[in-house]
């Protein structure tokens, strides 16, 4: 088991081990090789698993780094989630090209503004201020690819269901979606069954 039989590229693979990564974790075997083929998935999976580089990679290996402006956008419950996002994917892709925007409540809304202003090709950030940013203009999905809802139970749990949907009926219809939660309700399994395209079902 290593990651070159995944179906990620050799400049992913570098980082790879650069980051130190020698083998994949169950989650990133299951779901990388059929995330990077751009089906939406639902992967069962708890903190601690390996669960945002599983997303990330395929999204890493996608979007397309010559071009500036929102591609992928993560939604995740709090703020310190989103930051670890962020900095994990920092990590696995330490390009200069590749600029991210963390966009999370209880944090000034001025800096997150200039992060997207700059050209932010994949953000980060809680279903509350994103819809912030949408409202006020800041955060336009014309150009989005892909979509990934991290700890969506966590998230339903809080109340952001309201928000959630809102911010993916804004989505272009043709993207990928992933979906990632540590259990599947039947909360869950609806916004899966209501704002995915035939998702896979990856449970360890
Ligand atoms: P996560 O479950 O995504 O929060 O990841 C838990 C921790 O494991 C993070 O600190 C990651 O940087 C690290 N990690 C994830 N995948 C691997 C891997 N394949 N090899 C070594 N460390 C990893």
């Amino acid at each position: 088991d290593s990651f070159d039989q995944l179906g990620l590229n050799d400049k992913i693979l570098k980082n790879l081990s650069q980051a130190g990564y020698e083998k994949p974790s169950p989650i990133q075997a299951e779901l990388i090789p059929i995330a990077v083929t751009g089906k939406d998935c639902i992967g069962q999976a708890r903190t601690g698993t390996g669960k945002t580089a599983a997303f990330s990679l395929p999204i890493l290996q996608q979007i397309d780094l010559r071009r500036p402006g929102i591609q992928a956008l993560i939604l995740a419950p709090t703020r310190e989630l989103s930051e670890q996002v962020a900095a994990e994917i920092r990590k696995l892709c330490p390009s200069k090209s590749l600029s991210l925007a963390v966009l999370v409540g209880g944090k000034p809304v001025r800096p997150q503004e200039n992060q997207l202003k700059k050209g932010a090709q994949i953000a980060v950030g809680t279903p509350g201020r994103v819809i912030d940013h949408i409202n006020r203009g800041n955060l336009k999905l014309s150009t989005l690819r892909f979509a990934v809802l991290d700890e969506a139970d966590r998230m339903l749990d809080i109340g952001f269901r309201p928000d959630i949907e809102k911010i993916l009926r804004k989505c272009p219809k043709e993207r990928q979606t992933l979906l990632l939660s540590a259990t599947l309700p039947p909360p869950v399994e609806r916004l899966a069954q209501r704002y995915m395209n035939e998702p896979v079902m990856i449970d360890l």
